[in-house]
């Protein structure tokens, strides 16, 4: 096989296969390099939440586009994102009432279908739900949840479909630079060249970027979720839910439903641990936290249990653009809240990288040179950092 290409992509998560899908979209000769197979890493474990509600702009309008691209998957993509409609309801602490107005006004300039509702109207929608710890809360009714697996597999179909080549089992070890310019990478399977390289690699990006001779601040953070068998009285699915009072978030799926909490997930462990069982005592917590907000789940049952690793920053946000050599790119750093923005992600990222500037949303302020600078991300309205 000729080995040169127009660009290299290192990881094939939900990521890697979008920028390849948009990339090849436009025309250039890409190849995705993948130590493993297709969402082996962080995008296979995730829960695969779609919501818009975010409290940068930025981000928030990545969703929205990216919320059109999961309704509309079959048509702009081909295959199956398993997009699933629950609707969705943020919940937040009565002191942060302002942000949640003011976000919810934010979304709904950028055209994201969202309404403020009160405990009354969300009794309505879930009445198995506590809501005496808050007044009002953000739904979004066309939000839900999507199969990770499904969407990063499907569009890297398209992308083949498209002349972009996959190579699975493929372990990048190396990055070749020379004159300030990167040449390609080697590899497990040989070497590959190419004038531009993005690095896709999710939690062991910090590994890639060493390889370029490059120093970001891009750490590991793992993350553990269990799935519940609901009682018979609960069996009818529910809303998608974030519940920053209880530090949660759950979804359904079938009669199951699957809950994570926002704390205690540990930075910078070996990304390469088991991700097949949780660790110790999360299962515990998550089951309080969830019948405090739930109480008749006392008569659910522990379907299962599992853990995931994805890149994270120091402010919490993604970190994507050239940084280092010439040629040498990051798409990463999304900091557990990555997979829904995956579509328009590799889209701008395609537009910067083919066309000088993304153009359909803004992302340049995602540079990773933020940090050298000592610039954190923080929105105009923040609520606290989701992650503790
Ligand atoms: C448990 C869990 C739940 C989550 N829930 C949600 C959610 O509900 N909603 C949401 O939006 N986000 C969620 N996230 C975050 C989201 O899943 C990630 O942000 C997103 O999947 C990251 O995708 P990625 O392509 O950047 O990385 P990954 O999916 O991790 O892909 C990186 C790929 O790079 C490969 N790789 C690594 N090193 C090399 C190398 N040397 N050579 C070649 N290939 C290499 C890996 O094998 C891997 O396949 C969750 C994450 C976890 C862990």
């Amino acid at each position: 096989m000729n080995n040169t290409f127009d660009l290299l992509l290192l990881g094939s998560g939900a990521h890697g296969a979008s920028l390849a899908f948009h990339l090849a979209s436009r025309g250039l000769k890409v190849a995705a390099l993948e130590k493993r197979h297709i969402a082996a890493g962080a995008t296979g474990r995730s829960s695969g939440l779609v919501r818009m509600h975010y409290d940068l702009e930025q981000e928030a309008a990545l969703a929205w586009e990216s919320f059109q691209w999961f309704r509309d998957w079959k048509e702009r993509v081909g295959g199956e994102s398993g997009f699933t409609r629950t609707g969705f309801l943020q919940l937040v602490k009565r002191e942060r009432l302002d942000a949640l107005k003011a976000n919810t006004a934010m979304l709904q300039r950028l055209g994201v279908p969202t309404m403020l509702v009160t405990a009354d109207d969300v009794k309505r929608l879930a009445p198995f739900l506590v809501t005496d710890d808050f007044d009002l809360a953000a739904y979004e009714p066309e939000s839900g949840y999507a199969d990770p697996v499904s969407t990063a597999t499907s569009i890297m179909n398209a992308a083949k479909a498209r002349g972009a080549v996959f190579v699975q089992d493929c372990q990048v070890t190396g990055i070749r630079v020379k004159s300030g310019k990167v040449e390609g990478v080697d590899t497990s399977k040989g070497s590959y060249s190419a004038p531009i390289v993005v690095n896709a690699a999710g939690a062991w990006s910090r590994q890639i970027c060493q390889m370029a001779g490059v120093d970001v601040p891009l750490g590991t953070w793992s993350h553990d979720v269990m799935f519940v068998v609901r009682p018979p009285e609960l069996r009818l699915p529910h809303p998608t839910v974030i519940d920053f009072p209880n530090s949660m978030y759950f979804r359904p799926e079938g009669g199951l439903t699957l809950v994570g909490l926002e704390d205690g997930n540990p930075l910078n462990d070996d990304p390469d641990g088991a991700t097949d069982h949780a660790r110790a005592g999360f299962v515990d917590r998550a089951i309080d936290r969830f019948c405090q907000r739930i109480p008749a789940m006392e008569g659910g049952a522990l379907h299962s249990a599992h853990g995931g690793y994805d890149s994270i920053t120091p402010d919490q946000h993604p970190a994507l653009g050239p940084i280092g050599p010439e040629g040498f790119w990051l798409d990463t750093g999304f900091s557990g809240t990555g997979f829904k923005i995956s579509p328009a992600v590799g889209l701008c990222m395609s537009e910067w990288i083919l066309d000088g500037a993304p153009k359909t949303v803004d992302i340049s302020l995602f540079t990773p040179t933020r940090f050298e600078k000592g610039i954190h991300l923080v929105s105009e309205h923040p609520y606290e950092s989701i992650w503790r």
